[in-house]
């Protein structure tokens, strides 16, 4: 038997401790608990990694505070399109799903996309018409509507920029959202939801639901999730790259995840950071931006969580 361990993220960027109000605080780090907590009771009574990812980024996606599900960002044209995966460490079995919309879960809809199609990755009208079919959970405008997002895009329409989650240069984060797990079984799975990039264009995609960018998992190596600015970590096919520094390499979790953030991203422009756990329990947070909402469990021992860079 393994020692389970988790980690989930809320978003990097330009979060700094002068722009942050105790209760916002409170309720970014209550957030990522919550997460946290939602796995472990799946991987304490024995559950698979897979489903402790789903449950953990399930809890995000209902969190107004983070840009996913309820909290999604706006596209130019006012609306919500969401993008999500997941992976399966033990059989490379993965789900995506890009451009959902008025889909409460898109999280659970890339898991059903995985286990009940035939395909890996499915996207916009063609998504919703199997989320139908499949009977997933939608809900009406209104509960994708938050006023912080809608006076996001409006300052975000005015300067004609496509822009992470704040606009506001000293609040500029993105709040994508993601898990990765190992279960006693040793098994690992990663997970990544995400509303994309304020203003961004109708059909945008990240690299969210980029099977081997946004997300990967592989028991010989490890179980990535992203987030940042999706153009360069599409480009840079970060998630997969970790992993085959590892495998064809030879490089520990950490030594991948140092050239993979702070020297390949960022020649490239790329801001951005990620979660990575490796089949010993290992687990790294790196990110190039001025923070990352982020937290940790290792069974046995303390819960960590974070925000800033130091
Ligand atoms: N990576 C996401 C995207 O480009 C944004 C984020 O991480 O917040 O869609």
């Amino acid at each position: 038997m393994k020692k389970y361990a988790i980690a989930v993220h809320g978003g990097a960027g330009t979060i700094l401790r002068s722009s942050m109000t105790p209760e916002k605080e409170l309720a970014y780090r209550g957030g990522l608990e919550a997460a946290i907590n939602a796995a472990e009771v799946v991987l304490k009574s024995g559950g698979s990694s897979l489903d402790a990812v789903e449950a953990a980024i399930r809890q995000l996606e209902d969190n107004p505070y983070f840009n996913a599900g309820k909290g999604a960002v706006f596209t130019h044209e006012g609306k919500h399109e969401m993008d999500a995966s997941l992976m399966n460490g033990k059989d490379l079995m993965a789900g995506a799903v890009a451009g959902a919309q008025n889909i409460k879960n898109p999280i659970t809809l890339a898991r059903t996309i995985m286990e009940k199609s035939e395909h890996v990755f499915l996207a916009g009208p063609g998504a919703m018409a199997f989320a139908k079919q499949q009977r997933m959970e939608f809900m009406p405008d209104a509960y994708f509507f938050e006023q912080l997002r809608y006076d996001q895009l409006q300052q975000a329409l005015k300067s004609n920029t496509v822009v992470m989650d704040h606009t506001l240069p000293q609040d500029k984060k993105f709040g994508t959202v993601g898990a990765v797990a190992l279960d006693v079984h040793g098994n690992l799975a990663a997970g990544t939801s995400t509303g994309g990039m304020t203003n961004k264009k109708n059909g945008r995609v990240g690299d969210t639901p980029v099977i081997g960018a946004g997300t990967y998992a592989n028991n010989a190596t490890c179980a990535i999730s992203c987030t940042g600015h999706g153009e360069f970590f599409i480009r840079s096919v970060v998630a997969y790259d970790i992993s085959c520094l590892m495998e064809y390499k030879g490089y520990t979790l950490k030594q991948a995840c140092d050239l993979v953030v702070h020297q390949k991203l960022v020649k490239l422009g790329g801001e951005g950071g990620l979660i990575a756990l490796d089949a010993n329990g290992n687990i790294e947070m790196p990110f190039n931006s001025e923070g990352m909402y982020r937290a940790s469990l290792r069974q046995d021992d303390k819960m960590y969580v974070d925000i800033y860079k130091d």
